[in-house]
């Protein structure tokens, strides 16, 4: 099969191979094994600098295209990929539009125009939640979500279902509730919590791509906090291991203005500054310092595992990066990752009440954000991805406030949910009475966490957009974009040799992307399964049309059954050992 694309017009193209009446056909042929190849027009070779190769494009119509990955370095061009929907591979990428006559007549050719093919993003940061809490999310609809944004792979957090991945038990309960439910692929973190450490080598040799630990009460008690010492003995035993230990960076300093140990667990603080539903009176709970004190505590430990890749996960305070940089300068192998909510929200913009804006580490002013945008774009960034951190809940534990709640966001719509574990409901016109909530607007009581998995493209394209528009350097393009969101997520969990990269041999994983498209995010436009998000109202530009997951189509926008093609999820677990 093969994508394709002109300066003009981009072409996504199958081959087929007979006349068995089969739709799509494998690439191998009579079972020679032999690969059907583009015919009259040898590929020509993805090296800008090899002798064949086309000149520069120069014409702006050129830039409309393929984003491709080179030898690690990535680059934007027309192309045609040929994909086989047997192997799920990528077969060949051609750095020039193949007319439909250039392979043989039973290929399945397809036309893309003016839409871009990138490779489908890897969000390294989705919480599942199932087993255990699967009215808050599942793998059905969390990966559905995924799909619909042109995410082709998550990684699922290890806590927040129950069990939580801190055990090889507990693992094996996950992949056995995954199975049949995915409709991209998923893999799996661990967990380290106080005395698990005999657990964490079993768990690399089941293949989860890393581990992630809390300094900081996580919010379910099943998954507690861990001090120095487990951190100490997490890093003794993973050094040397190919994984990534991570980390929910957030402590009290020893010396922290009106804050008590309670607001540990999110209770409010001994002498708040203001009401609990203001938003600031949050933000001034868990300031700057709570992150920089906790990743100033790893680096002072980081000499216990010099071979291991250490990360920060969902950075939000730009006082950080200095730290990082420092650390990474003086060898210490530590990254960071931001969230796209940290990007494309501010805490000027946050309604009193609204706690669909609640997170932690929280969103911070504007100035916060540029601060983001402008380390994203720096030399030698410490923050080298962005992902989503999908961390649903049920709308009631949201505690929003009437004028707040949305139609689907009404607790009485959501008592109870489909077999499909969607609720449908959302969609009919049965708007209930405004109901009080206990608590409501309380940002200290209500569940921390944004629904975002699937909207990461389309916020980063706007924002990016936006910020270009107002004359700020820091404006990232679409190939940056692929850069952070796909090939170094795919690093991040040890996936770059299948993932991340429109490349020979890498996973037929494609995204078609109208990066001109604008649109608004209804309620029935989200496809995870509890509809309530900060995000709902937005106005994108850029938006996903049509989602491939290794040579297969899984989600084309507008189409039967909410677009989700195929009516069976093909996703698969991703558990193979790391080895990178
Ligand atoms: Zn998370």
């Amino acid at each position: 099969m093969t994508i394709t694309s002109t300066p003009f017009r981009l072409a996504l193209t199958r081959f087929g191979a007979g006349n068995n009446g089969l739709a799509l056909l494998p690439l191998l042929v009579s079972g020679l094994h032999r690969e059907v190849q583009p015919l009259p027009i040898a590929p020509l070779p993805l090296d800008p600098l090899a002798p064949g190769y086309p000149s520069t494009p120069t014409d702006p119509a050129h830039r409309k295209v393929v984003a491709v990955v080179y030898d690690d370095s990535l680059l934007l061009t027309p192309a045609s990929i040929s994909i086989s929907p047997l192997s799920g591979k990528i077969v060949a990428v051609v750095a020039t539009v193949l007319p439909k006559t250039s392979f043989p007549s039973s290929t399945t050719y397809i036309d893309y125009g003016s839409k871009l093919l990138i490779p489908g993003l890897v969000d390294a940061h989705v919480h599942l939640n199932e087993p255990g809490r699967t009215e808050w999310e599942g793998f059905n609809t969390g990966t559905r979500a995924a799909a619909s944004g042109g995410v082709t792979t998550v990684v699922d957090m290890p806590l927040n279902a129950i069990p939580p991945t801190t055990t090889l038990a507990g693992f094996n309960e996950k992949l056995k509730a995954s199975r049949g439910q995915c409709w991209v692929d998923v893999g799996f973190y661990g967990g380290v919590i106080p005395g698990n450490a005999n657990e964490l080598l079993p768990l690399v040799e089941a293949g989860v791509r890393g581990f992630k630990g809390f300094l900081i009460e996580s919010g379910v008690e099943e998954f507690p906090a861990i001090s120095s010492a487990d951190i100490e003995l997490a890093m003794k035993t993973l050094n040397g291991t190919p994984t990534t230990l991570m980390f929910h960076a957030e402590m009290i300093p020893p010396i922290t203005d009106s804050v008590g140990d309670a607001v540990q667990s999110s209770e409010p603080p001994l002498a708040p500054k203001g009401t609990l539903k203001e938003y600031q009176t949050f933000l001034d709970s868990r300031p700057p310092s709570f992150e920089t004190y906790a990743i100033e505590e790893i680096i002072s430990l980081a000499h216990l595992a010099t071979n291991l890749h250490l990360h920060i996960v969902h950075l939000s305070a730009t006082q950080a990066i200095p730290i990082l940089k420092e650390a990474r300068k003086s060898g210490i192998n530590i990254t960071a990752e931001t969230c796209f909510h940290y990007l494309g929200l501010a805490a000027e913009g946050v309604e009193d009440g609204d706690c669909r804006y609640k997170c932690c580490p929280p969103i911070r002013e504007q100035l916060n954000q540029d601060g983001l945008w402008e380390e994203l774009q720096a030399e030698d960034s410490c923050i080298k991805t962005i992902v989503s951190d999908h961390s649903p809940c049920t709308p009631e534990l949201k505690l929003l406030p009437p004028h707040i709640q949305t139609m689907s966001t009404r607790p009485s719509m959501h008592l109870h949910h489909s077999d499909s574990g969607v609720d449908m409901r959302a969609d009919l016109d049965l708007a209930p009475k405004l109901l009080p909530v206990l608590g409501e607007g309380d940002f200290f009581a209500a569940w921390g966490g944004i629904s975002s998995v699937g909207l990461g493209l389309p916020i980063l394209h706007s924002s990016s957009k936006k910020r270009a528009l107002a004359g700020l350097k820091s404006a990232p393009s679409i190939v940056d974009i692929v850069r952070l969101c796909s090939q170094a997520t795919a690093k991040q969990v040890g996936l770059s040799h299948r993932k991340g990269a429109l490349r020979v041999g890498m996973d037929a994983d494609i995204c078609v992307f109208d990066d001109a498209e604008e649109w608004t995010l209804k309620s029935g436009g989200m496809h995870w399964k509890n509809r309530c998000s900060p995000w709902e109202g937005h106005h994108f530009t850029g938006r996903v049309k049509e989602t491939w997951l290794r040579g297969q189509k899984v989600y084309e926008h507008g189409g039967a059954n909410a677009g989700f093609v195929g009516r069976k999820p093909v996703g698969e677990a991703i558990i193979e050992k790391r080895i990178a």
